[in-house]
């Protein structure tokens, strides 16, 4: 059952995805070569039980994290570990908040300086394709064209591999609601998006082949062939005004350009 949510829903949503986003931006002001994972995990923890929030991935299915950290080949649910990060790596971070009854989400590849420019330029498509999908994510639209659009984009103009086993869901109460909402798919299926609609729209796409696999971890969704995969997540409000992105990725962009450690990730026109 897909639970639409009242404009003040919606507000308190904002809220939680405000925290988030800001808790992404301490997470991108920390990283660095020699920097640890789990001392960013840690940081963000405080963040946001500072604001009387909860972390919302943390405990959840057991997970230990408040942030899930994937580097490199990782696609999501990576656990922070004392790994040092290095020149070169990217590093996508995920943040759940839970906060007066609602959750908030979001997600954000990171590049350290001396990555390829092959993987700038994954990220930066990866990037453009989570805007794509949020033009798609319209009252009177269907889920698969938010998929589609998405998909075109990384697929067949660009010739990555969009994973099909995660995809993008309701948030509301729960971090995880109907519907799903995939990151491929056919234009005009899937169920109508009607007004008051949240949902997390969040590609995970591969320089080489969609499929992915779990690494030793237990954690970790890594790439088939191990070459790198970019996520960027946004929580979205669709409602017969306008859809409303409730994350805001400026905070952590004005992080990446205060680090002279980071690479900044355009997004492409
Ligand atoms: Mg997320
Ligand atoms: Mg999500």
């Amino acid at each position: 059952m897909i639970y639409y949510k009242t404009r003040e829903e919606i507000e308190l949503i904002r809220q939680s995805c405000l925290l988030v986003s800001k808790s992404l931006a301490l997470a991108g002001s920390l990283l660095k070569p020699g920097a640890k994972g789990i001392d960013i995990d840690k940081k963000a923890e405080e963040l946001i039980r500072d604001n009387n929030a909860v972390p919302g991935f943390k405990g959840y299915n057991g997970f230990p994290g408040t942030l899930c950290i994937s580097l490199n080949e990782g696609v999501v649910h990576g656990i922070p570990t004392d790994y040092e990060f290095q020149e070169g790596d990217i590093v996508s971070i995920d943040c759940g908040v839970f906060m007066n009854g609602f959750y908030g989400d979001a997600a954000y590849t990171f590049a350290l300086n001396g990555v390829k420019e092959e993987t700038i330029e994954l990220m930066s498509v990866t990037k453009t394709s989570l805007y794509k999908g949020i033009e798609a994510a319209r009252v009177g639209n269907r889920l698969g064209d938010i998929g589609h659009a998405v998909q075109h984009y990384a697929e067949k103009v660009h010739g990555y591999g969009v994973v099909r086993e995660l995809v993008g869901h309701g948030i509301g109460q729960n971090l995880h609601e109907e519907p799903q909402v995939p990151n491929y798919g056919a234009r005009g299926r899937g169920s109508m998006m009607k007004d008051g609609l949240v949902i997390a729209i969040e590609p995970m796409v591969n320089m080489g082949t969609k499929s992915v696999t779990q690494s030793d971890d237990g954690w970790t969704i890594i790439t088939k062939d191990r070459k790198p995969s970019a996520h960027y997540e946004h929580t979205v409000a669709i409602t017969k005004e306008k859809t409303d992105i409730l994350s805001d990725h400026s905070f952590l962009e004005e992080a990446i350009k205060n680090n002279p450690e980071l690479v900044e990730i355009p997004i492409k026109s």
